[in-house]
């Protein structure tokens, strides 16, 4: 990154994962929306039985979880390998709050800065600091025309928020009115008139994050990166894999594709050599599995 500089993905970050869709399925496999798994059971002959919230099941070589450690699981519950049962979040992780805003793309110029931080203060997060990344002007796919979108975030620590939200709810809107205000006027420092250009805003505190990412908290941003040696290694136990920003090299869309890329190839070259499900695999991936690399 530090090479290659920050990019900026057309259509919205959701592109690279509709575009992973694609290649799944022009591949002759199956990507299946909005089915939550809910359970990972070992069977008696060794596959794994996987069940989705929509009654579906599916038997598999290899369960790849991508999921923090400890999510998973609970996923597979009794049949969880040790380290999973054991795993815990760690105490130095954090959430995030996030603002999305839709602006009158009118109020900025084009050549404003596509990613800003604002710095205000120490101790950083809590509003204290933030991330601010703006639409494409000539990007159709962010909002309705002459609009852009604006996605501004802060760390924040989880458990105040939960806490909130389980025992005083008025509490929990009260806290995210101010952080949503709090946000605000950061931001407004690096571009200024946002607030009276904002056709929408939408907060996220970590409850949102636990819905949409099902990631228990709504922790984000993996292992913090006091150490190389933090991460989870991708192979847990036989037949049980993780990916994602729990495992080396941690989180980013680069490090989780890097991290799943080399997953998939240990995948295939151990289906490849031992799995009579291997046959069904496109013949360039069984004769070269690095090539997805
Ligand atoms: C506020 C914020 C800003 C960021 N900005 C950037 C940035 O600018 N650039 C960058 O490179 N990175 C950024 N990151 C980091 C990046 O978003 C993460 O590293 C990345 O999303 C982690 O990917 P993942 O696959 O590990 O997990 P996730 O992105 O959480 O993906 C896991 C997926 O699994 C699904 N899932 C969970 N449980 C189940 C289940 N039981 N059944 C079916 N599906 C399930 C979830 O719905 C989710 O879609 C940012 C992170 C945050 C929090």
């Amino acid at each position: 990154m530090p090479r290659r500089g920050v990019a900026h993905v057309r259509g919205g970050i959701g592109q690279i994962a509709a575009h992973l869709v694609e290649a799944v399925r022009a591949h002759g496999g199956q990507a299946l929306m909005r089915q939550r798994v809910t359970s990972v059971e070992r069977r008696p002959d060794g596959a794994w039985l996987i069940r989705t919230h929509r009654k579906g099941e599916f038997i598999a070589d290899d369960a790849l979880f991508n999921l923090p450690p400890w999510d998973a699981g609970r996923l597979m519950a009794d049949d969880a390998p040790d380290s999973l049962r054991r795993a815990q979040r760690p105490a130095d992780g954090w959430g995030a709050f996030m603002v999305y805003v839709g602006l009158d793309g009118g109020a900025l110029s084009l050549d404003t800065p596509l990613h800003n931080q604002v710095l205000l203060r120490q101790p950083f997060g809590e509003g204290n600091s933030v991330f601010l990344s703006l639409s494409l002007p000539d990007d159709p796919a962010r909002g309705p025309e002459g609009h852009r979108a604006l996605t501004i975030s802060t760390h924040t620590d989880l458990r105040s928020w939960w806490s909130l939200f389980e025992s005083d709810r008025p509490a929990y809107e009260a806290r995210k009115a101010e952080y949503t205000e709090r946000v605000l006027a950061a931001a407004e420092i690096a571009l200024p008139g946002l607030r009276s250009a904002a056709r929408l805003i939408l907060p996220g505190t970590p409850v949102t994050f636990q819905r949409y990412t099902a990631r228990s908290l709504g922790w984000v941003g993996g292992y913090p990166q006091t150490s190389l040696f933090r991460a989870w290694g991708p192979r847990v136990a036989p037949g049980v894999w993780l990916v994602g920003d729990s495992i080396f090299p941690g989180q980013s869309i680069l490090a989780t594709a890097l991290g799943g890329a080399r997953v998939a190839s240990a995948v295939i070259a151990k289906t490849t050599a031992s799995s009579p499900r291997a046959a069904a695999l496109p013949q360039r991936l069984r004769a070269r599995p690095s090539v997805i690399e």
